[in-house]
C-alpha cells in the first residue's frame, strides 16, 4: 500500500527532514580524529531532542540502540556507534532518522577525513553522483526501475562498483519505511509507477570492490564481504508535478565541511 502525500504533509516531512539536515550539520561540525561514534551519537541526540517534540527516528526502531547509525570504511550501513576513536584516513557515514510532528525525516552523508585515499574519495564522489542522478528521474510518470536504472547505471556501469543489491531505499511518511522499495538498480521504465505526492528516501550503498555483503552477529552491521570501503548517500524527496522536490538537504553539512580542516570535501 503506497500512500501519498498530501501539500501539509509533506511540508511536515520536510520540517524533519531539515532538523535532520541540521543534526548531520552539527555532526560535521564536530569529526575530529579521536573523537568516537559514541560521542557524535550523544550529541546529535542531544541536538535533536532539544527542538520541542522531535525525537531521535532510529533509536528504538527495531530496537535499534542509537540515534544514528555510524558506518566507517567496509561498514556499508547500520553500524552501531561505537567507543572507538575515528582515524585521520576514515571514511564514516552517519544516517540520521527525527520523528517530529508524526512524520519521519531521513538523510545520511559518508564524511571524508584528509588523509583517504584519491582512490576511496572517488567511490564517495561517484556515490554522491549517483544519488543525484536517480533524484532526476523521480518525476510523475516514471517508474521506480527509472531511478535503480540511472544510479547503477553511473556507479556499475560507468565505474565499475559494487551496487549492493540487499538494503534499498523506501517510502516514509508517518512510518521510517513505507512502500515501495526504491533499489539502487532496475530496469527503465519497470516497477512502480512514481506519482505526485509519493514520498521516498533515496540512499545508494556503492562498493569499492564488489557488491557481496555480510551481516555481522550484532544482528546490524552490514559490512563489505572483500573488506573494500562502500560508500553511502541518501536524501528524501517528494515527486511533485514541476519535479523532484529534495525535502532534506546536504548544504548545512557541506558548510561545516569546509570550516573543519579534519574533513575534506567531496565534489
Ligand atoms: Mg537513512
Ligand atoms: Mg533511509
Amino acid at each position: 500500500m503506497i500512500y501519498h502525500k498530501t501539500d501539509e504533509e509533506i511540508e511536515l516531512i520536510r520540517q524533519s527532514c531539515l532538523l535532520v539536515s541540521k543534526t548531520l550539520a552539527h555532526v560535521a561540525s564536530i569529526l575530529k580524529p579521536g573523537i568516537t561514534g559514541l560521542e557524535i551519537d550523544k550529541q546529535a541526540e542531544t541536538f535533536i531532542r532539544d527542538h520541542e517534540g522531535a525525537v531521535p527516528g532510529f533509536k528504538g526502531y527495531n530496537d535499534f540502540p542509537a540515534t544514528l547509525c555510524v558506518s566507517k570504511n567496509e561498514v556499508v550501513v547500520h553500524g552501531i556507534p561505537t567507543n572507538a576513536p575515528f582515524k585521520e584516513d576514515d571514511i564514516v557515514s552517519v544516517d540520521c532518522g527525527v520523528y517530529w510532528n508524526e512524520f519521519f525525516g531521513d538523510a545520511a552523508y559518508t564524511f571524508a577525513f584528509q588523509g583517504v585515499s584519491e582512490e576511496v574519495h572517488k567511490l564517495l564522489s561517484v556515490t554522491k553522483a549517483s544519488l543525484y542522478r536517480g533524484i532526476e528521474k523521480a518525476v510523475p510518470g516514471n517508474r521506480i526501475g527509472d531511478i535503480g536504472y540511472a544510479v547503477q547505471t553511473v556507479a556499475e556501469k560507468e565505474n565499475n562498483y559494487g551496487v549492493v543489491r540487499e538494503l534499498v531505499g523506501h517510502g516514509l511518511g508517518r512510518n521510517l519505511h513505507e512502500a515501495p522499495e526504491v533499489p539502487n538498480y532496475g530496469s527503465r521504465g519497470r516497477g512502480t509507477k512514481l506519482q505526485e505526492g509519493l514520498v521516498i528516501a533515496i540512499e545508494p550503498m556503492i562498493n569499492l570492490g564488489t557488491k557481496r555483503i555480510a551481516q555481522s552477529d550484532d544482528g546490524w552491521t552490514i559490512s563489505t564481504r572483500d573488506k573494500l570501503q562502500s560508500a553511502h548517500y541518501e536524501h528524501t524527496i517528494a515527486v511533485k508535478s514541476e519535479g523532484p522536490d529534495i525535502l532534506s538537504t546536504h548544504d548545512y553539512l557541506e558548510e561545516s565541511i569546509k570550516n573543519n580542516d579534519y574533513l575534506s570535501e567531496i565534489q
